[in-house]
């Protein structure tokens, strides 16, 4: 395998699917995979679940920080103004997520609802942001040019653009082109999804895809990191 990352893919997980994260620990083992974990609703995690995210953690994945409450943060800032905001919806899920034992380092946006005002609002509290690119999958060159960053430039970079890999909001052959064009462009790559299942009645990405995911990303020499990472470096 050459020493050299090709590219990097940021791959992330939103809400609480804890269970389902938990059964792919193997797998993320298997391919070398660091991902992130976007918990919302922190004070309503039962005891089961404390423990799931103690297991990832403790298997090299990130636990990071989706809001207290699921609030658009858009919404929550003009009604609230910036102080109103941190106090309801951000800083009491920084301090639940501590209690659990997590050092919190990012913040994924709720319904992918950014400004660049909650940006201002929220980069002190966080080394990085992750928002989503929400329109159809026609608009492939705006999909290219949002969500892929130069891995030279990603240190600086503090608020990422993620692509959805959550059934039907991207193809395998739409996905196997992102990949490719990360490999090629030697770039990151910032993915989103929810539970991992076959079937679910929500967003939700099936384990095939997952393991097809990793089994390209190996073979491009793409390598998966946690969300917060300044460099491919582990
Ligand atoms: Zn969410």
């Amino acid at each position: 395998m050459p020493a050299e990352s090709a590219g990097v893919i940021l791959l992330t997980f939103d809400d609480h699917f804890t269970d389902a994260w938990v059964t792919a620990i193997p797998l993320f083992a298997d391919h070398g995979a660091r991902v992130t974990f976007f918990i919302s609703e922190p004070h309503l995690l039962q005891p089961s679940q404390i423990d799931g995210l103690h297991r990832l953690a403790a298997a090299g994945h990130e636990i990071a920080c989706h809001g207290l409450t699921h609030a658009s943060a858009v919404d929550c800032l003009a009604r609230h103004g910036p102080d109103g905001f941190l106090a309801s919806e951000i800083d009491p899920a920084i301090d639940q997520l501590r209690q659990h034992g997590f050092a919190v380092r990012s913040y994924a946006y709720p319904r992918s609802q950014r400004s660049e005002a909650t940006d201002s609002v929220l980069l002190p509290r966080f080394e990085r942001l992750r928002s989503g690119w929400t329109a159809g999958a026609a608009n492939e060159a705006f999909l290219f040019e949002r969500c892929l960053v130069p891995l030279a430039a990603l240190a600086d970079r503090r608020v990422l653009i993620g692509k959805s890999i959550d059934q039907p909001a991207i193809t395998d052959q739409q996905l196997d082109e992102v990949l490719r064009r990360t490999a090629d462009s030697a770039a990151c790559v910032t993915l989103y999804a929810h539970t991992i299942a076959p079937q679910a009645p929500h967003h939700h990405v099936t384990p095939k895809r997952l393991e097809a995911l990793l089994q390209q990303a190996a073979r491009l020499n793409l390598r998966l990191i946690p969300f917060a990472s300044k460099t491919p470096a582990p």
